[in-house]
């Protein structure tokens, strides 16, 4: 069974439970409105790199980003980001990613020689 960390949404709770902490009512369907992750640019071109270092342009990333690329990802640990679908080696390397993307992906920009 896969497991997706969908970031935009898990970062709109996120400032929904701070935001109203004293309200706990019709917001459980709220949609993802302000992503904490910031999509760049520079962030989806790395995403496309990556996409293509696994052989297949299908945005679906199946080598470990956290691991440079080192390692084959597992769909048991998945987290989308900006139309992507990540695959990590580990539950370690996929807290990694998710608790910051674009510092991962500057490992794969340095690899893999990009911008
Ligand atoms: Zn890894």
């Amino acid at each position: 069974m896969k497991t997706y960390l969908m970031i935009p949404v898990a970062a709109a709770t996120t400032a929904f439970m701070l935001a109203a902490c004293s309200r706990n009512t019709d917001s459980a369907h709220e949609p993802a409105a302000s992503p904490e992750v910031v999509i760049t640019e520079e962030l989806t071109s790395r995403l496309a790199a990556a996409d293509r270092h696994d052989g297949t342009e299908d945005h679906v990333v199946e080598d470990c980003i956290t691991c440079k690329l080192h390692m084959k990802g597992k769909t048991d640990h998945t987290a989308e980001i900006a139309g992507y679908e990540v695959h990590l080696c580990s539950g370690h390397c996929m807290e990694t990613f998710t608790r910051n993307p674009a510092e991962a992906l500057a490992g794969v920009a340095e690899l893999l020689d990009i911008p």
